[in-house]
């Protein structure tokens, strides 16, 4: 059999086994692996790594333990605003959205605007407008009303606070995480990447983070590797990390552990931007480092064992 690869996360923050119950650990594991095994069929089916991206992405946006999707966040009113980005490394094709609202599944709006339209990002009501004309599906708005979700805003508005996923706050200890992504290399070579996220609770202004961003939060191509990204927005911006782990492999020849490592363990940490990644070559290594406590991730390889991981340890 060929060889394919995945690998996904579920978001990075302050993830601590001190205020993880047993129960909860085993939905998120669970969570994960249904996700990761939405993808592998695609994969070991011979199907594209865009497509298994996308299945692996809807299992986890469908799934209100993670901040995509169904469980997004709400905006400071009281509204969910989902964003999300896909890219595939053979073409360099890309798509995204951000600020869309009552859309069941951002990542397939977002590989729709990159297969359906001659564009790569679309925003808010245009993005619901072309969403509506390619006849996705759309859920009200009590499809995406978690309690959990809600009480967050509450509490953030007292504060007066905008909390990332992954921030340690007076609430930290309730699951916030948390923004998903995932990285495939399918049985032709081919490498894709995407990521979906309801972004930070309590968020204004039209905030958006790195995760629709093309080269901060999502990066593919089939020279270097595949990227998807979680952790404090801003910074993942400002050091336009997924496309800088590639840079560095394509043009300083660095190997993507060398690569993650320095970005994530150096850079980041220099910036102070916390979070993680997870990052595929065209080779199927897989790297998921972080510099945060902990970091929902899992990954599987063709004829090798599944990986799930939570913790640091
Ligand atoms: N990176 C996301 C954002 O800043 C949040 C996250 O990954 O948890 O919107």
């Amino acid at each position: 059999m060929e060889k394919f690869a995945i690998a996904i996360h579920g978001g990075a923050g302050t993830i601590l086994r001190s205020s993880m119950t047993a129960e909860k650990e085993m939905s998120y594991k669970n969570g994960l692996k249904d996700a990761l095994g939405a993808g592998e069929k695609i994969l070991s089916s011979g199907g594209t790594s865009l497509d298994a991206v996308e299945a692996a992405i809807i299992s986890l946006e469908n799934n209100p333990l993670f901040n995509a999707g169904r469980g997004a966040v709400f905006t400071n009113e009281g509204k969910n605003e989902m964003d999300a980005s896909i890219m595939e490394g053979n073409t360099l094709m890309a798509g995204a959205v951000t600020g869309v609202k009552n859309i069941k599944n951002p990542i397939t709006l977002a590989k729709t605007v990159m297969q359906q339209s001659e564009h790569v990002f679309l925003s808010g009501l245009g993005a619901m407008e072309f969403a509506e004309k390619m006849k996705l599906e759309f859920a009200p708005d009590e499809y995406f009303f978690v309690q959990q979700r809600y009480d967050q805003l509450l509490q953030a508005k007292e504060t007066d606070s905008i909390i990332l996923d992954h921030t340690e706050t007076k609430i930290s200890g309730k699951d916030k995480t948390g923004t998903v992504g995932c990285v495939a290399l399918d049985v032709h070579g081919n490498l894709a990447a995407g990521t979906s996220t309801g972004g930070m609770t309590n968020k204004k202004f039209g905030r958006v983070g790195d995760s629709p961003m093309i080269g901060a939060g999502t990066y593919a191509n089939n020279n270097t590797c595949a990227i998807s990204c979680t952790g404090h927005g801003e910074y993942f911006i400002r050091a336009v990390v997924a496309y800088d782990i590639s840079c560095l492999m394509e043009y300083k020849g660095l190997t993507l552990k060398q690569a993650c490592d320095f970005v994530v363990n150096k850079k980041l940490v220099t910036f102070g931007g916390e979070g993680g990644l997870i990052a595929l070559d065209a080779k199927g290594n897989i790297e998921l480092p972080f510099n945060s406590e902990g970091m929902y991730r899992a990954s599987l390889k063709s004829q090798e064992e599944l990986f799930i991981g939570i913790y640091k340890d």
